[in-house]
């Protein structure tokens, strides 16, 4: 499967800043020669030195910025990145020029906020190479102080996450916006494999029968299961990534990595995919906790510097 393509724009998008450099250097090249007076060198007329970055300063600053990233500046300059195509050697360069402007998406990323407003019993297999079946989807959890359903929860934090993605410069898709909805796992993870996602990023939040049970955790397809063992190695890397993230940008309780071999989400994925269980909703202050906006936001910006992390990995 091809997951090659943001990483070929990005190649030419190098390509064309090392372009615009070769072509400055080549101006100031040539300008030193003219000027040295025992040179006998014919001077070139200016015009023969078209130099691309004349015809990027009539697009915004940001885009020139972003023509020639230095080394690491994709994670220091998350910007949405939109840039003025280049004209062809030769084309006249006018101030009103209105290049063609191209979108490039630093891949896309696939966010499922758990559940939905109800639960749908009937039964789905577990895995394609599985008689074993489970409900469709269940119903979740509920906040013991906020009263909130789970598939609330996990929806206000998903678009959350989705706006700080988008910012970071990634295209994003949920498989739910609305809670009137009814998807099963299985539905959920055909719809990321057939957009192709660079990664799945599931979010769920806990419950347990003891109040005093806490933290987050990150999930991930255990490497004994044979349908998932081309998207494991990724989908662990990925969870490695974001739990490290979590913990040094929240500063709550982590409960580590969870491989697992039971999640019909998992098990059906054929891209990389994890699933981010946030706290536990049956913990009274962590269910505060993960319905404060203020916290919601750092959790976001943690998931997001996580899955940053990974996506520069697997561009290198
Ligand atoms: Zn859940």
């Amino acid at each position: 499967m091809d997951q090659t393509g943001g990483r070929d724009t990005l190649k030419k998008l190098h390509a064309s800043g090392i372009t615009a450099i070769v072509a400055a250097a080549a101006a100031f090249l040539a300008i030193t020669y003219a000027n040295q007076p025992d040179s006998g060198r014919e001077i070139k007329p200016a015009a023969a030195v078209i130099i691309p970055s004349t015809t990027i300063k009539t697009q915004d600053a940001t885009a020139a910025d972003s023509l020639a990233p230095a080394a690491g500046q994709t994670l220091n300059n998350p910007a949405p990145q939109e840039l003025g195509a280049q004209p062809a050697a030769g084309d006249p360069v006018s101030a009103n020029d209105t290049a063609v402007k191209v979108s490039i998406s630093r891949g896309l990323i696939y966010l499922d906020p758990g559940h939905q407003r109800r639960g749908d019993s009937k039964q789905e297999p577990v895995s394609p190479d599985s008689n074993i079946t489970k409900a469709r989807v269940t119903g979740g959890t509920t906040g013991v102080s906020t009263g909130k359903p789970e598939y609330v929860l996990n929806l206000e934090v998903a678009l959350l996450l989705k706006e700080t993605l988008i910012k970071r410069g990634f295209e994003v898709l949920l498989t739910r916006e609305e809670h009137e909805v009814n998807l099963s796992n299985v539905e959920r993870a055909e719809m990321a494999n057939a957009a192709n996602a660079r990664l799945v990023v599931r979010i769920h939040a806990d419950g347990n029968d003891s109040p005093k049970a806490k933290g987050f955790s990150v999930l991930y397809p255990d490497a004994s299961v044979s349908v998932t063992r081309s998207i494991q190695p990724d989908s662990r890397l990925a969870a490695e990534s974001i739990l490290e993230a979590l913990k040094t940008g929240t500063g709550a309780s982590s409960r580590g990595l969870q491989p697992r071999k039971d999640l019909t989400g998992f098990n059906w994925s054929t891209v990389p995919v994890v699933l981010v269980e946030m706290g536990f909703m049956t913990n009274p202050s962590e269910d505060e906790d993960m319905s404060d906006p203020a916290y919601q936001l750092q959790f976001v910006e943690s998931i997001a510097a996580g899955i940053d992390i990974y996506m520069v990995q697997k561009e290198d």
